[in-house]
């Protein structure tokens, strides 16, 4: 083994230089009166130098463009120890300057070191690029806003030019968004964005059309006479893009869930830079992360049209089933009148039925056309001053359950929607009487702290905890369709009309031991009601 104390210096020094030689660095020394006495390192080539050739030079006469180098070695021979960073083109060094000591502890020259980072900023440049994109592509769900984000995201940054598409699902393509770098293209850039006829049959051997056909990505770093025939581009879009004077070129696929959605294309034309295979593997990267944000925002698209529709059909078709139960329950109640009076009988039975069945009905389809009126935010309160003992002893005496008792104190007067406040209460007394178990329901009302309350518990099948909050909303139940029906929407719009009139709905509940909802309601109107 070889042993560095007894190893001749030369032979030392020799290796100590083929090491620095082969790494990324510069290592320099300078006697005192600033003449290099020491210059190795591979990273000297950054600055045109190879190892060893200044030796001997005086640092301004070796580098004579490089003012800084000789300031530097000064600071160092007077004494100071410390850190820089230098940056030429692509290449960035950082540095450290100290001076030198001689056995008697005077100052005998300067000696420094230079470590190459250029590729260690581009990693973190791109690094920081693509947590700035993802935080922008996760804030956009606007579909056609995302398209354009990812565009604009890359210049001047990546780019001098950017352009998105998408690919529609009946494959036709959609340019979305040309971006230019320099504000005096923005003209030529309207126009390449307002020129949509791209083919994807067309034959291309490069370019967007290539991409999206294959899923590839298309690299080229130095763009050559006669490109723009192998992009599958129609005369007179070729014509548009060859006023871009493209020099350095690249697209990727914009791809969710395994699909080619659209691609990004990259374009160097006036700043004279060229992308390498690391530009390619960060385009590819944000190709992802733009992948899936264009699929979520359309999924969103697709789902706020799914809604609309379901929306649209909710409100008509309760408008049309509407219509014939209004004279329906007239004439029904019409038909009960005229049966003579004490001899009804079986007769009238049937009818009582009848009109309860259409009421029931009724109070389904407005449950329907509520819903329609929550999406739209358009309850139309009507509030009036009105005692909650009463209307809640009214709503009991409708339902007609010898199993409801009521206890209130005196009169709680408040400014509310008679029939909404009769709507609320009407559910919570049926879903009571549905769920109770045909067990006694103590409904009571009082005020507390400037608020009305009105609590309906019954002794039923209640609620386990983990559906409490779920059964207030649209279409949610916590029961088996086959043993109780219904639609799952009237606690939805009862904490609605709640909260329309600055109030709130809450349920206590422990499963198998009953259920008590709770209605509060602000005494005073303070706010306008909102409508
Ligand atoms: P629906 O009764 O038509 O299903 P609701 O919106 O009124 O719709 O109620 C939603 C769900 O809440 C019901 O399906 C049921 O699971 C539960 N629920 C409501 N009231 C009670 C109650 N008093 N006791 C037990 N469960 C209830």
């Amino acid at each position: 083994m070889l042993n560095p104390e007894t190893l001749d210096p030369a032979a030392l020094l020799s290796r100590l230089r083929a090491a620095v030689n082969c790494a990324p660095l510069i290592l320099f020394a300078t006697d005192l009166s600033g003449r290099i006495v020491l210059s190795e390192g591979k990273a000297l080539e950054a600055m045109g130098h190879q190892p060893g050739q200044s030796t001997g030079k005086m640092a301004g006469a070796s580098f004579p463009d490089q003012a800084w180098i000789t300031q530097n070695i000064q600071r160092a021979l007077a004494g100071e120890t410390f850190t820089g960073r230098w940056q030429l083109g692509a290449t960035v060094l950082e540095l450290t300057y100290a001076p030198f000591y001689d056995e008697h502890g005077q100052i005998a020259g300067a000696v420094g070191m230079a470590l190459e980072v250029s590729e260690r900023e581009r990693a973190d440049r791109a690094m920081q690029f693509l947590v700035e994109a993802s935080r922008v592509l996760v804030e956009s769900i606007d579909f056609d806003a995302t398209l354009r984000q990812v565009a604009r995201l890359c210049v001047p940054r990546l780019a001098d030019w950017s352009t998105v598409v998408f690919l529609e699902e009946d494959n036709q393509i959609r340019r979305l968004a040309v971006e230019a770098a320099d504000p005096s293209q923005a003209e030529l850039a309207r126009e390449i964005q307002a020129n949509n006829a791209i083919d994807l049959r067309q034959p291309a051997t490069h370019g967007t059309v290539k991409v999206l056909r294959t899923g590839e990505s298309d690299l080229v770093p130095v763009v050559e006479e006669g490109f723009l025939d192998t992009v599958g581009a129609a005369p007179t879009r070729a014509r548009l893009l060859s006023r871009v004077g493209v020099q350095s070129y690249l697209c990727v696929p914009l791809c969710g869930r395994g699909r080619v959605l659209g691609a990004l294309t990259l374009v160097m034309a006036g700043s004279g830079r060229r992308f390498d295979h690391k530009d390619l593997e960060l385009a590819e990267e944000l190709g992802r992360r733009a992948g899936a944000a264009i699929d979520n925002a359309r999924l969103f698209r697709d789902a706020q049209l799914a809604v609309q529709m379901r929306d649209d059909f909710l409100s008509i078709a309760s408008h049309e089933l509407n219509t014939p139960l209004t004279p329906l329950l007239v004439r029904l109640q019409r038909l009960q009148r005229s049966l003579p009076s004490g001899e009804g009988g079986a007769q009238g039975e049937k009818v009582d039925l009848a009109i309860a069945q259409v009421r029931r009905l009724t109070r389904l389809v407005d449950n329907l056309l509520d819903v329609t009126r929550v999406s739209a935010s358009r309850f139309d309160l009507r509030p009036e001053r009105l005692d909650l003992v009463e209307l809640t002893q009214a709503v009991v005496a409708q339902q007609e359950s010898p199993l409801i008792s009521v206890r209130g104190e005196g009169a709680v007067v408040g400014e509310w929607d008679r029939l909404r406040i009769e709507q609320i209460l009407t559910n919570l007394l049926s879903n009571a009487v549905k769920y109770g178990g045909e067990q006694p329901i103590d409904v009571w009302i009082r005020c507390e702290d400037e608020r009305a309350l009105v609590s309906v518990r019954d002794q039923g099948i209640g609620i386990a905890p983990a559906d409490q909050e779920r059964i207030f909303r649209r279409f949610e139940r916590a029961v088996p369709v086959l043993s109780y029906g219904g639609l799952g929407l009237g606690l939805f719009i009862a904490r609605q009309l709640a909260a329309a009139h600055h109030g709130s709905l809450s349920v206590a509940s422990q499963l198998g031991e009953g259920a008590t909802f709770t209605l509060s309601l602000p005494l005073s109107p303070g706010q306008r009601l909102s409508a």
